[in-house]
């Protein structure tokens, strides 16, 4: 299906946004009942850096909402609570590039090429601790691919990573104009 990037990257990160305010709810009118979700959530702080033009694109809106959940959820896992999490979204002239940047535990230098390996999950007591199954960027690598498209990441232990994907991008040339013209 064709699909507006811009308004579908924007509307799941509202959706990260929304979690955060339900979360903030129930740890601020809630009793004793709901104090594990108060105090075992995460929160964080999501800046976009997100084109304002249309960037339709041919994409399952369902796989690729769970790449970007995946890349999303590791950034809130793998951060300490109050993380800044930055989302950006810029065209090329062929490509569309979107990235999910955090400063949390950073990927070891050694470890950067395996992290898109199934089931490959760095410092194995550290990730044990977090939940998960290593899955989600062997998935996300699979279905970026399909569509032609690069996944790589950006790291830097104890500072941050950023994954970035880019996906071919054909800009729809303006419609009518010179036809009407002719
Ligand atoms: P799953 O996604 O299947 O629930 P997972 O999050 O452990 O489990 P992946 O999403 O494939 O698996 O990530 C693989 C590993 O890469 C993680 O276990 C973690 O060690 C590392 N990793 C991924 N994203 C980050 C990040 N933003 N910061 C630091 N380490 C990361
Ligand atoms: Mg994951």
């Amino acid at each position: 299906e064709t699909i507006n990037l811009n308004e579908f990257f924007n509307y799941i990160l509202d959706r990260f946004d929304m979690m955060l305010k339900t979360q903030n709810e129930h740890a601020s009118s809630d009793n004793n009942q709901h104090i594990e979700v108060a105090t075992t959530k995460k929160t964080y702080t999501i800046r976009r850096e997100i084109t304002k033009r249309d960037l339709w694109v041919e994409i399952d809106q369902d796989k690729f909402m769970q790449v970007i959940d995946n890349i999303m959820n590791n950034a809130i896992k793998y951060s300490p609570d109050g993380g800044v999490i930055t989302a950006r979204l810029l065209e090329t002239h062929n490509h569309v590039i979107l990235s999910i940047s955090d400063q949390g535990l950073g990927i070891p230098r050694q470890d950067l090429g395996k992290v898109f390996d199934r089931f490959y999950r760095v410092d194995k007591a550290r990730s044990r601790k977090q939940g998960g199954t290593g899955l989600g960027l062997a998935i996300s690598k699979e279905v970026v691919e399909a569509l032609n498209g690069r996944i790589w990441v950006d790291s830097e232990e104890g500072k941050g990573s950023t994954f970035y994907i880019s996906l071919p991008y054909q800009p729809i040339e303006d419609e009518g104009g010179d036809w009407d013209e002719a």
